[in-house]
């Protein structure tokens, strides 16, 4: 049986709380959140933190808020609520479509849209307990020098693996982070790395407060599609999310193709988004995006699927997306709250 480490555990009622906490234990704590992936990791040993600084008594981050530029989703906010909410199924439903694929109903009722934005990367080498990790000497990521991934690489190649995350980026959403001194806001696009151990630009002593989605504009159509072995569970092996937006011609105003659990970063495929603006988009501009897709995701050996398949999906999520949201009525059935 993996045990949990020993740990103190503080429970603030508000941010200043949390952040003095923060300041003060610096990096020997972590927040906890929902806990869904932090506690795993704990019992395997990949995070030892003297001291878990719960967000769960914070009433402020669990509260979604909209008015006509969009909504206000608290960090708390769990992922059932993202997925289920009126607000969010009405305003963004391409967000609460991904929200519905994370692992099980008992996992997004715990796991929260902060923690989610925050989600370690993942690999096969690292995602694993302490004893099996040792026996084969380790990676880079945690405790050893190389990448078993690409041994003669220079860098972790772990990979972004949060399903909201490749949609949020599409909808351009914005985060705020909060530490003892400062606040800023930050768009998500900007707030990753590809570089699967400093996956992303928080700072030390800074708390992920909330996430503000652009109402999105008239005409915009968003789906997303998720790769993995079962239909519950499994996190993405690969995720694809295309937002467009048409006239009332049905010309393609903004065309945003965003790759997810390919990289170590959320990776957008400018090339094949332009290739549709200013175009009432046809199958041959479809099998071009698809293709451009395709050439731009270069996934590494380090899931359950071999990446010559994953590759390979990159260009058929592509193509089957774009021809169920360029045709209304199939948009209707399967895309519509
Ligand atoms: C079996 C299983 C299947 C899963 N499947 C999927 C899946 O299909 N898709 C998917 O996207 N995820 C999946 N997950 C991962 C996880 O459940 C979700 O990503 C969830 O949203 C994480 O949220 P949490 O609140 O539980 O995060 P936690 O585990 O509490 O935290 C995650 C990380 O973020 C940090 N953190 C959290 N909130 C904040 C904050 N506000 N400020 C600063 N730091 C913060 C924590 O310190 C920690 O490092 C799965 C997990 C399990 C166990």
């Amino acid at each position: 049986m993996l045990t949990l480490p020993e740990f103190d555990f503080i429970a603030p009622q508000t941010v200043p709380e949390a952040v003095e906490l923060l300041a003060k234990h610096g990096d020997r704590a972590k927040i906890l959140a929902g806990g869904t992936d932090l506690i795993p990791s704990m019992k395997n040993r990949l995070f030892e933190p003297d001291v878990l600084i719960s967000l769960g008594k914070i009433p402020d981050l669990n509260r979604i808020k909209e008015d006509d530029s969009g909504i206000t989703l608290g960090a708390m906010v769990p992922i059932s609520e993202v997925a289920h909410h009126p607000i969010v199924v009405g305003q963004v439903a391409v967000l609460a479509e991904a929200a519905q694929k994370i692992a099980t109903p008992l996992l997004q009722n715990k796991g929260t849209i902060g923690g989610n934005i925050l989600l370690d990367t993942r690999c096969f080498y690292y995602n694993q307990s302490y004893f099996w990790r040792k026996a084969i000497n380790n990676c880079m990521k945690k405790d050893g020098d190389i990448c078993r991934v690409a041994p003669s690489g220079h860098r972790c190649y772990a990979i972004s693996s949060c399903d909201t995350v490749p949609v949020l980026v599409a909808l351009n959403a914005t985060i705020k982070l909060v530490s003892e001194k400062k606040e800023r806001v930050i768009d998500l696009k900007d707030f990753y790395v590809n570089d699967g151990m400093a996956f992303n630009k928080l700072q030390p002593g800074e708390l992920l407060t909330e996430v503000f989605v652009p109402r999105p504009p008239k005409g915009f159509r968003g789906g997303y599609m998720k790769l993995r072995r079962r239909q519950a569970i499994d996190y993405p092996m690969l995720g694809v999310m295309i937002g467009l937006t048409l006239d009332d011609q049905e010309v393609c105003k903004d065309a945003r193709i965003v790759l997810g659990a390919i990289f170590s970063s959320p990776f957008e495929v400018e090339a094949a988004g332009e290739a549709l603006i200013g175009k009432k988009i046809t199958e041959k501009d479809i099998e071009k995006a698809a293709e451009l897709a395709y050439e731009a995701a270069k996934p590494l050996d380090l899931t359950n699927f071999r990446p010559a398949y994953r590759k390979r999906m990159v260009r058929v999520f592509t193509r089957r997306l774009l021809q169920k949201l360029t045709n209304p009525s199939s948009y209707a059935e399967e895309f519509a709250a």
